[in-house]
């Protein structure tokens, strides 16, 4: 069995889980429930990240102490993703003592191994508070960060320790020219590449100024005790994430989900940081991009806002992780739109999926008295069928995550097509029995299909429709094969009563 250990950033802990959090959850989830049908040993880590300088604001202007706050905060996030049905295996808490612990001597090996990759530095520079780094003039747009255009940037100059990445260029400029796969998509791969080009500068380790975080392991030579700078203290938690009690995964990842702002953070300085430690590298970064509404991204300090509650209410989560995941590129940037969510719901879910569910559960019932006929899988319909789980099975491991929902779509209108095709009431009527098995066979073959292979994206109705054609397992538990060569001779349907009902159905729909 091969071993598939995926994360996911850890989120900040300074605010509530927003659109951007859940798209990169959301996405995340559906690569690791699709590794789980493909039979693979998932281990799947989510967390957050509890220090730093804005968690402490935030506490303090909210007159409660740190870790009061960042329980509080954790536990929203937490409930969200149970909303969502994010099938997270472990959440790592960067304030838990063990990962504290781990981040200690994860320094202290790279002091033992390489004793002047740490060295003292007053460094004075313009600090953004959103990035809780310190900005290049690159990256400074009228006189404030880029990223965060509503912030204002401090001068800032303090003694610290710094890490001497600038020793690691070579090194990661080998890893990535020999590992194509190490940092995708392509767009994210040409950034980093870039950076290298420009000369990599050595980074702060520690921070003179600030209490809330772990204590750096080494005082500075005028004896002062230093904190771990945020990177380094965040970062590690998928390598301390495995040392902890319960945890089944082991070092090293095989893939990082992260979003496209923090890809340097993750393909430069934590390789960097853990060769120095002599550890395993990961397998490789995937840096998505920013979910936009109205052009703008969203975020907390760019004060961009959509009650992501009331986005999960709409619909339900499932239609909610699917509009997401059909309508924003998981290489790309895209936008939300209620606009194009209730067309998508309507169009693709209630009137596609939905549609096509109730009626031929309808005739199964009808002319078969819910029995699925015994038949031979030789329609065009199941042509089509094993076409189509291939070119999911392409997108899917390619991590096209929209592709995957296209085709199964294009399976939808398939089966809707060879059901006026066939027109199954006709070959009743005529009493065309031996047709009309075939056609019913077919029909539950494709939701068999549908069902499992729409679960890494909606797992709450996909187990639905696995049920409604009368399994007598779950849809999570199944096997590749059963979408390759689904086998439901004879099993009996359930009444449907509408998987994905139209708007002016969902109680309490904000119209
Ligand atoms: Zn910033």
């Amino acid at each position: 069995m091969t071993s598939f250990f995926i994360t996911t950033a850890i989120d900040y802990a300074n605010g509530d889980p927003h659109l951007g959090h859940a798209f990169e959850k959301v996405g995340a989830d559906c690569i690791a429930r699709y590794r789980r049908l493909r039979g693979d040993d998932v281990w799947f880590l989510m967390g957050m990240d509890e220090h730093g300088q804005k968690v402490a604001q935030a506490a303090a202007a909210d007159g409660v102490t740190p870790q009061a706050l960042v329980d509080r905060v954790a536990g929203r996030f937490e409930s969200t993703w149970d909303r969502l049905s994010v099938s997270r295996d472990q959440f790592i808490r960067t304030t838990s003592p063990a990962h504290q612990a781990g981040v200690q001597e994860l320094i202290a090996q790279i002091f033992e191994r390489n004793p002047d990759d740490f060295y003292e530095r007053t460094y004075s520079g313009l600090y953004c508070v959103g990035c809780e780094a310190f900005k290049q003039p690159s990256e400074i747009v009228d006189g404030k960060c880029e990223l965060h255009p509503t912030l204002t940037l401090e001068m800032v100059s303090e003694r610290n320790w710094f890490f001497r990445l600038s020793r690691y260029q070579d090194f990661l400029r080998r890893l990535i020219e020999a590992n194509p796969d190490f940092i995708r998509p392509e767009s994210r791969r040409n950034e980093i590449i870039g950076l290298l080009d420009q000369g990599l500068e050595d980074v702060s380790a520690s921070r003179a100024r600030l209490g809330w975080g772990v204590p750096f392991p080494r005082p500075t030579s005028d004896g002062q005790q230093q904190t771990t700078y945020v990177w380094f203290d965040a970062l590690p938690n998928y390598w301390t994430a495995t040392r902890l009690p319960g945890a089944r995964a082991s070092w090293p990842a095989q893939l990082h989900v992260v979003g496209k702002d923090i890809t340097r953070f993750h393909c430069v300085i934590w390789p960097a940081m853990l060769e120095a430690a002599g550890l395993p590298l990961p397998g490789g970064v995937w840096a998505h991009g920013f979910v936009q509404l109205g052009g703008e991204r969203f975020s907390k300090s760019a004060g961009v806002r959509l009650d992501l509650d009331e986005a999960i209410d709409r619909f339900g989560p499932d239609a909610f992780r699917y509009y997401l995941l059909r309508e924003i590129p998981w290489d790309g940037d895209g936008n939300f739109s209620w606009e194009r969510f209730e067309e998508r719901y309507i169009s693709e879910l209630a009137d596609g999926l939905g549609n096509l569910a109730s009626r031929s559960l309808a005739m199964i019932l009808k002319y078969r008295e819910g029995v699925v006929p015994r038949t031979a899988s030789g329609t065009p319909l199941d042509a089509r069928g094993a076409e189509l789980v291939t070119a999911y099975a392409a997108a899917m491991d390619a991590l096209d995550l929209r592709r995957g929902a296209e085709v199964m779509g294009e399976l939808v209108s398939a089966a809707n097509l060879f059901i006026v095709q066939n027109a199954p009431w006709a070959l009743a009527k005529s009493g065309n029995e031996q047709q009309l098995d075939l056609v019913l066979g077919a029909l539950a073959r494709c939701l068999a299909r549908l069902a499992v292979l729409y679960s890494p994206f909606m797992p709450g109705k996909s187990a639905e429709l696995w049920s409604l054609l009368g399994a007598d397992s779950g849809v999570q538990s199944v096997a590749w094969e059963t979408a390759t060569a689904p086998a439901v001779d004879g099993w009996v349907v359930k009444k449907p009563d509408g998987l994905f009902p139209k708007p002016q159905n969902v109680p309490g729909a904000p119209k």
